[in-house]
């Protein structure tokens, strides 16, 4: 299959915006009009599948729900297997666990600790990344899992959230596609 040719800038151009979706304030990064584009989805993919190769990924971990649209096609790209990391309550094994923080209350994501193998090199894939809360969370508990994670990819950063940062503290090299000014 040949590499769809659409810059990041064309990338870009097809995620669309509403303004105060969930929240009053919030500009949501919606990829719906990006995943619907048969060229703008497969470059999407293709890029974070060559990024994720280039990593020497082992296998590919994806964040509940948009990260298993991204994260499963690009472990199929790669030949390569796939994680998801679940809300709580949806995987029917015995699971491990970590709550973390939002911004108001808590949440939970879980996994199948038998889906890891001990120094298996895992990359993290996702939409987005905002306060990356989640991904540190995803990361910490692939981490007890006995993962490796020195990688996260993303579609689309809002670097003024400082998410990508506070991944990079935690030893975690981000790359995204592109990034929006705000929040
Ligand atoms: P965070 O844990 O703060 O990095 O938030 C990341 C998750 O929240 C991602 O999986 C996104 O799907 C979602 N998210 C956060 N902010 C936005 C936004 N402005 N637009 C769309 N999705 C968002």
């Amino acid at each position: 299959m040949t590499a769809p040719h659409l810059s990041r800038e064309q990338l870009k151009a097809l995620v669309r915006t509403i303004p105060d979706f969930p929240h009053p304030g919030i500009q949501f990064r919606d990829i719906t009009t990006l995943i619907g584009h048969h060229q703008g989805m497969a470059a999407s993919v293709h890029h974070l599948a060559q990024l994720a190769d280039s990593a020497g990924a082992h296998k590919i971990a994806g964040m509940e729900a948009r990260g298993f649209i991204f994260g499963a096609a690009v472990a199929v790209q790669l030949g390569i297997g796939f994680v998801p990391v679940r809300k709580p309550g949806k995987l029917p094994m015995q699971t491990i666990g970590i709550d973390y923080a939002l911004e108001y209350g808590s949440d939970r994501l879980e996994i199948d600790p038998g889906a890891i193998e001990p120094g298996q090199r895992i990359v993290m894939v996702d939409d987005l990344i905002a306060t990356g809360g989640t991904a540190l969370a995803s990361a910490e508990l692939l981490r007890r899992a006995g993962a490796v994670i020195e990688h996260a990819l993303f579609v689309i950063d809002l670097p003024d959230l400082g998410g990508a940062a506070r991944l990079r503290e935690a030893g975690i090299d981000v790359c995204t596609l592109m990034e929006f000014e705000g929040d």
